[in-house]
């Protein structure tokens, strides 16, 4: 299926009830042939206002990173777990996540990314295990990648904070940006400076 048709039934969804508290669906939005889709776990008040993911603050932050590594987000895929806000950004609940699983496995499977890059904890566990992988939280894997058998070819899943837990305690940046940088130099989708150091 292609991206927007699955961007239009996601518009059309009321699997849960987050279609009744939302104002804009946000399907996720970028380079249908990425090499790289990034997973957030919902969206947040600036995203749910604009119908796109990570334009708020931990977007801005995220994708001013993306730039200093080389990476303009036009060129990726960004997608979260949760196409709907969920009120007052509570964390999203099982049967919601259970709900809207299957637009994202849609999304991944249009693309066919070589990497797939977890934003946080929620799409962590999401995404490890659609991918047949373990994952024994945040603080164990992010920075690292794994390799799956995919679509006929190897694909890695790696993680690495979430982006407005790295605003929430700035200490955490250096951190961030390094586990960042090691998740994407794990494919080559082309040479940057940060491959020299
Ligand atoms: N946080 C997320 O997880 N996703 C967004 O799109 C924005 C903030």
């Amino acid at each position: 299926m292609r991206l927007e048709e699955i961007a239009e039934r996601i518009r059309r969804c009321r699997r849960c009830d987050l279609w009744k508290t939302k104002t804009n669906y946000v399907p996720g939005e970028g380079n249908p042939n990425a090499k790289i889709v990034f997973v957030g776990e919902a969206p947040g008040r600036e995203e749910d206002k604009q119908g796109r993911p990570f334009v708020g603050n931990a977007g801005r932050y995220l994708t001013e990173v993306l730039e200093r590594l080389g990476l303009d987000r036009r060129e990726v895929f960004i997608t979260n777990v949760l196409k709907c806000r969920p009120p007052n950004n509570r964390d999203p609940r099982p049967e919601e996540i259970e709900a809207c699983k299957p637009f994202l496995v849609e999304q991944l499977e249009a693309i066919r990314p070589d990497l797939v890059v977890c934003l946080g904890r929620f799409a962590g566990n999401v995404v490890f295990d659609l991918f047949g992988l373990d994952f024994p939280g945040i603080s164990r894997v992010k920075g690292k990648v794994f390799d799956v058998e995919r679509w006929g070819k190897v694909v890695r899943v790696g993680a690495v904070y979430h982006p407005a837990a790295v605003l929430y305690r700035p200490q955490l940046k250096e951190e961030f940006e390094k586990d960042l940088r090691n998740v994407l130099n794990s494919i080559k989708v082309r040479r940057t400076l940060f491959d020299f150091f």
